[in-house]
């Protein structure tokens, strides 16, 4: 028997809402949003969206209150 590993990423489970990290728009279904874990902690997980990244929007990290685009 082998062992089944249900595809679905690491970071975000799928059923879970996205919210950007910047603007706190849910960002769920858009398209553009990258996702990614805090830079400085890495713990947090840091939500951009594609007019944030486009406005370079700064997004502070709420676990260490690292800022950065
Ligand atoms: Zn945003
Ligand atoms: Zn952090």
């Amino acid at each position: 028997m082998s062992e089944r590993r249900p595809l679905k990423m690491d970071l975000v489970k799928l059923d879970e809402e996205l919210y950007c990290t910047s603007c706190g728009r849910r960002v769920t279904y858009e398209r553009g949003v990258v996702v990614f874990s805090c830079p400085n902690c890495g713990e947090t997980i840091i939500v951009r969206c594609n007019m944030c990244r486009k406005h370079s929007n700064e997004y502070i990290c709420p676990n260490c209150g690292f800022r950065g685009p």
